[in-house]
Order: structure tokens, then C-alpha cells, then sequence
């Protein structure tokens, strides 16, 4: 196939991106206080061939604060030089640098400056858990606003941004609170009919084109649908009329939908290019480029999506934190080293605790400036050693393509037929599909190396290791699940009769089955329990959902999964307790003891009890290993040290390599070194 159409310039109103790869504003987790590390991870993406790279949210004014959301900030002249570095060191890579402004609006909750919130009517702010409410702006408020984001548009101009946002997505901005009836309850001349309530944004757009003077080009970032909201806009009904009526006013229409879990959906719930059913329609409007996003990994699927006529540029968040060179490598033919999306939102889920982002398939993305690491390049190792690595699942898989590529001789040594380990076996899971994708890239890349070999079927004994002769052992040999009731919310074994059917997740994906009536009990939180439940009812088993939490499968709310698990679990007639512990099971019925309930527990009927909760580390031949050959050559690493998430196993391969290359796996720069 050939890719020359993605490399084709675009023309963006006064300037040029030189290619259709754009990298989206998204959420980085470092914001205003960690410039460096957020201008580090911008400018390698430039590297890496992205032709614009846009800047996350930059909150332009002291009225729209969002901590403790990790945001970028443009209020004031404080804020200018770190913008100005940014601006010249994306450009200075050949790429054009963008910046979203943006007002919260009513998802500002201003604690940090106790500013009032603002928005177009008198009304509960849009986080119903916290107490405050928006002030309706009068006159002189929707004048200031427009001040603010002038005087923020002319520090972005000055700071060498190419392009400028107005930004009127998912529910995060004033200007789509303006535009939704459901927040907006206006009666004068900014509210009521469709044209009164795009008012505000019209004004706002000529403003920005009014400093921007043909010297930068302006962008509209606009939600053309919005998924599943009360009186929503959309793609065929309001969504459109608004592209209609602004449809030559802006000089690039950046296009999705909304809200943030509809737009940043996993691939557990959307196949690549699922956005494009709501988007295409706006290039039939509009003369100007269109960007989207959809998690596109595919460069075929990119070239059909661009000759189709849907888009003109290749918008990219997720894939572009998955790896940062994949437009280069597409450029190079490398299709086979692109290191895709797994479409998780591990990423998303850490702008919750308002930390830099980490990533299942990148584990060093957001540590390009404070650990000094490559995503692509591994420094040299300075001494020739041989490395054998005890298991190849994710940790191991990354830990041993981390020290060939310094150019260790490396030794994989797997028990089983096949690498991949709990990715392999999880994407055997329904939905879970695209998690091969960890191990196919780190596979194909291992293949492709003179100095790695790998034994599969090779299940290691400590006696085993000597004859190795390797400078370093690595242990990554995962952890099994417990089914002994050990949880995150009860750390006593609990005791099951003889005969009693109890199934972990690791009988389950073996091929266990169960029989009769299933309780899934959930006490975990992650995701495992709620595809469990899929699997089950898939084989045609009733089943009931049971959690200690308050919540189903809570974690997965900050990978914005949570609500689309519940309305799965709601259409398989899935029965769900939460509150519930765990008080026993006899083998033909469960025990559960509702927290919130004054009276016993409840019973419910149950043949197969499916228990998610902890795992056992299998870190023995660790210990044996360190006692044969010494404490300095042996590492762990992955769920063997600490069972997590896959991301933390490809993580810590990734940590334990460097640290045995001494590539920065320890040291951590303080932002505060740098200014
Ligand atoms: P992680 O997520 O930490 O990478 P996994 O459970 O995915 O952990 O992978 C661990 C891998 O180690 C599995 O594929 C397992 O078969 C393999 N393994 C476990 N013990 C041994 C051993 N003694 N010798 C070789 N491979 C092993
Ligand atoms: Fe994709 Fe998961 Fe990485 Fe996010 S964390 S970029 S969803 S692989």
C-alpha cells in the first residue's frame, strides 16, 4: 500500500501542517507546574513525524480552575515562557504547535481561587457530587469572558503557537455549556433558539480570527454529538445546524463527540474509527480541513479515511502516546514496528490522580524529560552481558526487548507454548482482543534480532539457571489469582466446604466451566469480573455481579468504562449487588451482607462461585535464584514482584532493563531543577 497521501501538506488558513498526522490536545497529567516534562513529551512527539501537536486544555482565566485536574494555564504573563519554549521546540522539530484555550465553564470549581464558577444560567455545577453552583453571567461577565480568552489568544500568538483553539467540546467548556439547552436557560439574546445560543461561540471565533490577523490560523474544536446526554446535540439534528452555520468561520474544524467517555472510548466498546459515523458529514458542509480522532492505528484504514473524503487530517491522541514515531515509521514502511493503541485507558485513568500519564504500550511515555528515556532508543550498554529472562509475559517481554536493544544477548525462557503471558491469555476474553497487541509488537520485535533467543515450552527450575552462565537473571513469572477470598476488602482466607465450586479467573480462561447458577464476586475492581461476567452469560449461565464497593467494577470509572459495563451487564439481564461482602459460600448458595442494610445477609442460589480478588506473586524461583547465583545478579520484575495492571508489568520490565543498563530507572529529575 502506498502512504504517500498521508504525507501530503495541508493547508490550515494562514499556515501549513506538513503532513495529515495530528496529534490531538489531550490530557497529559503534567500541566501548568510540569512544564518540562510536558515539553518533553510534545516535542518527541514532533520527532516522531507528527505534523501538528496540539497542547491539552490551557485554562485562560483565574475564574476557570480545574485542579485538581492536571491542566495547562495561559491566565497571565507567568505562564508565558514555558508556552513560548514549547511553541519553538515542536516547531524547531518541523511541526506546527497548537493551543487549546479553554474556559470550564460549569466543570471549573474553582477551589483554588475561589473565583465564583460561571456559566449561562443560574444552576448546579456539572460534577453533581460536589456541592457549588455556576453564577448565570450577565453582561458584563460574558464581557470579560470574551476579554480573557482575547488576552489568552494574543499570549498564545506572541508565544509562536501556530494555531489557536477555540474549543467548544465534550462538556468541559463554557461555550458548549452556551450552546446546550439543557445548561443554558437564557432568555436574552444568548438564549432560547439554536442562533441565539451559538451567539457567544460566533463572538468568541471572531475575536480569536480578529488576533490571530491572518498571522495564525484558528481552530474549532467542536462536539458534533454529544452520547447519551438529556436534550442533546446531534450529528443530525443541532450538531449539524451549528457546522452549518459556522461552516467558513473557523480555519480548521476539529470535529468528535462527546462526553469524554463517548470520545476516549476503549476498544472493549468501539472498533478503530468509531467516531466517523458522527463526524463525516462536516466535510459535505465546510471548505475547510476537517480533523477527527477514533483511535486510528491503521495506516490502511487512515488512507481509506482520507480518500473517502471523511477527513483531511489523522487525528491522534491515544495512538500517539502508544508511540510517539508512528508517522515516521509509517513514512519508513516500518508497519510492522508501529507499537498500536491497545485502546485500555490506562492513560486516561491517571489524569484522575492528577499524574503524569502512563501507558500499557509506552512505558516511557511522560518519562522523556524527568528519566531521560527514549521511546525508541536505548543507550548502548556499557559492557557486553548476556541476560536471561525467566518468563515472557508483558514485564518479561519489555524487559528483555529493553536490554537487546542495548545489545545484551539475550535468553527468553517461557513454560508455556506461546509468549505473551496474561496478555495472550486476556485477549482470549471477550472484548479484550486487542491486548495481543502487547505482545505482538514486542514479539515480532524480539524476532527480528540477532542476539535473542527464545524457548517456549521451557518451563525453568532453579537448577536450571547455573548452566545459563548469564550475567543477569531476570524472574518475570507473573502471579496466579487466589480463590481463597483474599480481596482488596478482606485479607483473612475464608473457608469454603469440600466440593464447593470456586473458580478463579486463571480456571476460566484455562477452560474451566461452571455449573448452574454463577456469583461473579468482584474484589478486585478492575475490569476482570465484568468480562468474566460476559464470558459466563455468553456460555449461557445466569449470573449475579457481587462487589464490596459502592460501585460496579469502580476502578473502571476512571477508564471511563464503568457506565457502559453497567448498561452491558443491564442488557444481559445481569443481576448486581454492590455493598455486598462476601460472608460464605456452601456450594449451593452465596451469603452476602449489604453494608448498608440494617437486617442479615442475603441469600443468594449459587452452584459456581467465581472469585476475583488477589493474587500470589510466583516469586520462589526468584528467592532459589538469588540464593544459587547472588543477590546482584538477580532481578524481578512485573506481577512475580507486585501483581498489578499490565501497564505496571510493562513498566517495570521496562525499569528493571534500564536500571540494569543504569539508563535513569532510579533517578527521577525534580521539575523545580529546571526553572
Ligand atoms: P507479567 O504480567 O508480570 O508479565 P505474566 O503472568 O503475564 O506476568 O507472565 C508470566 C509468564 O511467565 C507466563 O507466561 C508464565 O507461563 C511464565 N512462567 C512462569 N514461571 C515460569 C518458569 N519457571 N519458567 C519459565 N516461564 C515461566
Ligand atoms: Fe492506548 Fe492504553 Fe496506552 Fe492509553 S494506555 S495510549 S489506551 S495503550
Amino acid at each position: 500500500m502506498n502512504y504517500d497521501l498521508l504525507f501530503e501538506p495541508v493547508k490550515i488558513g494562514p499556515v501549513t501542517a506538513p503532513n495529515r498526522f495530528f496529534a490531538a490536545p489531550h490530557a497529559t497529567g503534567h500541566g501548568f507546574s510540569l512544564p518540562s516534562g510536558a515539553i518533553a513529551l510534545r516535542e518527541t512527539k514532533a520527532d516522531g513525524g507528527w505534523g501538528t501537536v496540539a497542547v491539552q486544555i490551557t485554562e485562560i482565566s483565574n475564574d476557570t480552575d480545574m485542579a485538581n485536574h492536571p491542566i495547562e494555564r495561559i491566565w497571565d504573563e507567568v505562564y508565558f515562557r514555558p508556552h513560548a519554549e514549547q511553541a519553538e521546540r515542536i516547531k524547531a522539530k518541523g511541526a506546527l504547535a497548537a493551543i487549546e484555550l479553554a474556559h470550564g465553564g460549569m466543570r471549573a470549581r474553582n477551589f483554588a481561587t475561589g473565583m465564583p464558577v460561571i456559566g449561562p444560567s443560574d444552576l448546579p455545577i456539572l460534577k453533581p457530587e460536589i456541592p457549588i453552583q455556576a453564577k448565570g453571567m450577565d453582561k458584563s461577565d460574558i464581557k470579560a469572558f470574551r476579554e480573557s480568552h482575547k488576552k489568552a489568544a494574543k499570549m498564545a500568538k506572541r508565544a509562536g503557537y501556530d494555531i489557536i483553539y477555540v474549543y467548544a467540546a465534550h462538556d468541559i467548556s463554557i461555550l458548549s455549556h452556551f450552546l446546550s439547552r439543557r445548561t443554558n436557560h437564557r432568555s436574552d439574546e444568548y438564549g432560547g433558539s439554536l442562533e441565539n445560543r451559538v451567539r457567544l461561540l460566533r463572538e468568541v471565533l471572531e475575536d480569536t480570527l480578529e488576533v490571530a490577523a491572518g498571522e495564525r490560523a484558528v481552530a474549532l474544536r467542536f462536539a458534533v454529538h454529544e452520547v447519551g446526554a438529556k436534550l442533546a446535540m446531534t450529528h443530525d439534528g443541532e450538531g449539524r445546524e451549528v457546522v452549518e452555520m459556522l461552516a467558513e468561520l473557523p480555519d480548521l474544524w476539529d470535529v468528535n463527540i462527546s462526553g469524554w467517555s463517548a470520545d476516549s472510548n476503549t476498544a472493549r466498546f468501539a472498533e478503530e474509527g468509531y467516531q466517523l459515523e458522527f463526524t463525516e458529514f462536516v466535510k459535505t458542509i465546510t471548505s475547510k480541513p476537517v480533523v477527527g480522532v477514533g483511535r486510528f492505528t491503521s495506516p490502511d484504514k487512515m488512507v481509506s479515511v482520507i480518500k473517502s473524503g471523511k477527513l483531511d487530517l489523522i487525528g491522534g491522541a491515544r495512538p500517539s502516546i502508544a508511540d510517539p514515531y508512528l508517522p515516521n515509521k509509517i513514512r519508513e514502511n516500518r508497519i510492522e514496528d508501529i507499537r498500536e493503541c491497545i485502546g485500555c485507558n490506562v492513560c486516561v485513568s491517571m489524569d484522575a490522580y492528577g499524574v503524569p500519564l502512563r501507558c500499557t504500550q509506552n512505558p516511557t511515555i511522560a518519562e522523556e524529560w524527568r528519566r531521560g528515556w527514549h521511546p525508541e532508543i536505548i543507550g548502548r550498554a556499557k559492557e557486553e552481558q548476556s541476560s536471561l529472562i525467566v518468563g515472557a509475559g508483558p514485564a518479561g517481554l519489555d524487559c528483555a526487548l529493553t536490554l537487546a536493544r542495548a545489545g545484551h544477548q539475550v535468553t527468553v525462557a517461557e513454560a508455556t507454548e506461546n509468549v505473551g503471558g496474561r496478555a495472550l491469555r486476556e485477549s482470549k476474553l471477550p472484548g479484550l482482543h486487542s491486548y495481543r497487541r502487547v505482545t505482538e509488537y514486542r514479539e515480532y520485535q524480539l524476532q527480528q534480532m540477532g542476539n535473542v533467543d527464545i524457548y517456549t515450552s521451557s518451563l525453568l527450575t532453579p537448577d536450571d539457571l547455573p548452566e545459563f552462565g548469564a550475567d543477569n537473571v531476570v524472574v518475570a513469572t507473573g502471579a496466579t489469582w487466589r480463590g481463597d477470598g483474599v480481596g482488596s476488602s478482606n485479607f483473612e482466607p475464608l473457608l469454603w466446604p469440600k466440593g464447593a465450586r470456586v473458580l478463579t479467573p486463571e480456571d476460566l480462561m484455562n477452560g474451566a466451566d461452571a455449573v448452574g447458577p454463577v456469583v461473579v464476586y468482584d474484589d478486585e475492581h478492575n475490569y476482570m469480573a465484568s468480562v468474566l461476567v460476559e464470558l459466563l452469560h455468553k456460555s449461557g449461565h445466569p449470573v449475579t455481579y457481587v462487589t464490596p464497593e459502592q460501585a460496579v467494577a469502580q476502578w473502571t470509572s476512571y477508564t471511563l468504562e464503568q457506565r457502559k459495563i453497567i448498561a452491558r451487564m443491564k442488557e444481559m439481564s445481569v443481576r448486581i449487588h454492590v455493598n455486598s461482602g462476601l460472608v460464605g459460600f456452601d456450594g449451593a448458595q452465596v451469603k452476602v451482607q449489604n453494608s448498608l442494610s440494617l437486617g442479615g445477609p442475603d441469600i443468594i442460589p449459587c452452584e459456581t462461585l467465581v472469585f476475583v480478588g488477589a493474587r500470589l506473586p510466583e516469586n520462589k524461583l526468584f528467592f532459589e535464584a538469588q540464593k544459587l547465583l547472588g543477590v546482584d545478579r538477580v532481578e524481578i520484575c512485573g506481577d512475580a514482584m507486585a501483581p498489578g495492571t499490565i501497564q505496571a508489568a510493562t513498566f517495570s520490565g521496562h525499569r528493571i532493563a534500564r536500571s540494569i543498563l543504569d539508563q535513569g530507572a532510579e533517578l527521577f529529575r525534580l521539575e523545580e531543577a529546571s526553572t
